[in-house]
């Protein structure tokens, strides 16, 4: 068996919902601490990629508080509007986070780009970089990916963000019907996870 190498770490990330998900795939003998205990906000995302993103965060949250901090960045790609909302993902939701605002967003710009856009597979994919730095020093950085289409319209209410119109391949509910375990098991921040926890 590996030896455990971190004891003690930081999920850096001020949305609760990734993070409940990303407690409930971390080994259970490690120590887990979230940004509300040190009450920091999160830094300007100012990279091009996912990778970037998630590691300027895994190093500011972990230069705040001194703990190793494993940190993502993710979001949703659309074929069809040429990648986007991608690492956008979170801005399309506004100031507040507003995501009945972002998918509202979503269906205008397909609409806007074809009006039969319902006839089409919109094909898309969740994608995860997950990291993982002590102050500077990025100890890994890796990214998984999960592959689906847009739904004709949101159902669901049991997830976050866009999971309301998200359906993976080879299945036909959107992410928002899932059991939240179910969805744990298959997604972009579980297959990111498989590369990332030999470093755990
Ligand atoms: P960021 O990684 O904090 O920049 O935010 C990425 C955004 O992508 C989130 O605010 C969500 O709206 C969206 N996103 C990332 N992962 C998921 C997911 O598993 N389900 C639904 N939306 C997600």
């Amino acid at each position: 068996m590996s030896k455990q190498k971190i004891y003690k770490l930081l999920v850096g990330t001020n949305n609760r919902g990734k993070l409940r998900e990303i407690k409930s795939l971390l080994p259970k003998n490690i120590k887990i601490h979230s940004t509300s205990e040190f009450h920091l906000k999160s830094p300007k995302e100012n990279g091009k990629t996912f990778k970037a993103n998630s590691l300027i965060k895994s190093k500011y949250f972990s230069k705040k508080t001194g703990l190793i901090c494993l940190a993502d960045d993710s979001g949703l790609e659309i074929d069809f509007l040429n990648k986007n909302p991608g690492i956008y993902s979170a801005r399309w939701g506004g100031k507040h986070g507003d995501f009945g605002k972002a998918i509202k967003r979503v269906y205008k710009e397909l609409k806007k780009k074809d009006k039969n856009w319902k006839n089409k597979k919109i094909k898309a994919r969740f994608i995860c970089a997950l990291s993982i730095s002590y102050f500077n020093k990025k100890i890994a950085c890796v990214l998984g990916k999960v592959e689906g289409q847009i739904a004709q319209e949101p159902k669901g209410k049991k997830g976050f963000g866009y999971d309301p119109i998200f359906i993976p391949e080879k299945k036909r509910k959107t992410f928002g019907e899932m059991q939240p375990s179910q969805k744990y098991n298959m997604d972009h921040r579980y297959q990111a996870f498989k590369k990332i926890r030999k470093f755990l």
